[in-house]
């Protein structure tokens, strides 16, 4: 495809293209992306001003259901994302459109997780009741997203009702969320909670399935092969993004660290890496699994003498470990040396 020049996307000293004028739409995670712990991560809102003011789309997508899209679109503007065409769209809005099609209008259904549960039910014409409320022994379907304050009683009855029966649905199940100290359970986790006891599944609409990239997908309106998922976790937004056909970019600035991105199965394997979101309006090369004479291996891990064009080591370290791993080839299991590589390479 020819490369589009772009005035908001040139970085003057820069040689080549940004890896996003190549893409016409954005589909955007945020936890572990643009933000973490709700402090932005540096480099990611000037990066995303830039693809706005190049008139691309974006729409922020996340698997965190506990805010409403509203709130979230008023914290990135705080953070200082300019207006343009981009949306939000969450994992409890494609819960509640999921519903929707499989009850009547106006049927009551238990809310179990953040404010933006209740909510997106509410904006589909069902009704969100809490537990406690005197309508939860009458619901039709309970959905369960991540929440800060979910109690063990909600929990309680989300496995009663669970039990029973009742159509289950989880928004997503992220085992875990980034935080400032590290990373703290996620819905994933409270969900397996309930399955533990409840000895039932639900059923999950967030990322990786499916529905929820096609969702992202109407909302952008941009063909698959001209929109791009930047995302920090492999196995729900890299998975996703291959899974519907969409290239993706890998940013390490949240969960993912390089040792997991090395050791990468196929399935789980992004388009691009990057440090961080910054990684949109910079050269960037498709990865491949091949090896590189400036990274030499030693006990299984890459090295590199010359670090000073740090994306160009990070891609060909990771192509390297692909490599090794796609020849049969063992890679170290020991973190520390992949730390050690990291901050040589000044990774997030
Ligand atoms: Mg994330």
């Amino acid at each position: 495809m020819r490369r589009r020049t772009d005035d908001a996307l040139r970085t003057p000293g820069r040689h080549g293209p940004a890896l996003v004028s190549d893409y016409r739409g954005v589909i955007c995670d945020l936890d572990g992306v643009v933000y973490r712990s709700g402090r932005d991560i540096a480099g990611a809102i000037d990066a995303l001003n830039r693809v706005v003011r190049s008139r691309r789309s974006i729409v922020f997508a996340t698997n965190n259901a506990s805010r409403e899209p509203s709130t979230i679109g008023a914290h990135l503007q705080e953070l200082g994302l300019v207006d343009g065409p981009w949306s939000v769209a969450t994992s409890a809005d494609v819960a509640a459109h999921h519903l929707a099609a499989l009850v009547p209008p106006g049927s009551p259904v238990l809310a179990v997780g953040g404010p933006g549960v209740a909510a997106a039910l509410d904006g589909v014409g069902l009704i969100s009741v809490r537990v406690g409320d005197p309508a939860a022994g009458s619901v039709v379907a309970v959905v369960q997203g991540l929440g800060h304050e979910v109690t063990w009683r909600e929990l309680a009855e989300v496995g009663y009702l669970a039990r029973a029966g009742v159509p289950w649905v989880a928004t997503n199940l992220d085992p875990a969320v980034p935080t400032d100290r590290g990373v703290a359970p996620g819905n994933g986790a409270l969900v397996k909670v309930v399955e533990t006891v409840a000895g039932v599944a639900p059923r999950s609409v967030g990322k990786p399935e499916p529905g929820f990239f096609a969702t992202a997908q109407r909302m952008l309106g941009t063909p698959l092969e001209q929109t791009l998922l930047c995302g920090d976790r492999l196995d729900t937004d890299i998975a996703g993004a291959r899974a519907a056909g969409i290239d993706s970019l890998l940013v390490l600035s949240g969960i993912t660290d390089l040792q997991a991105l090395a050791s990468a199965p196929t399935s789980l394997r992004p388009t691009f890496v990057a440090p961080d979101l910054g990684g949109l309006v910079a050269p960037a090369r498709r990865l491949l699994p091949a090896r590189d004479e400036a990274i030499r291996l030693a006990d299984g891990v890459p090295h590199a003498a010359d670090v000073t064009d740090r994306q160009r080591v990070l891609e060909w370290v990771v192509m390297t470990s692909w490599a090794v791993v796609d020849s049969g080839g063992q890679l170290s299991d020991r973190g520390e040396p992949w730390r050690a590589l990291a901050r040589q390479l000044a990774l997030p």
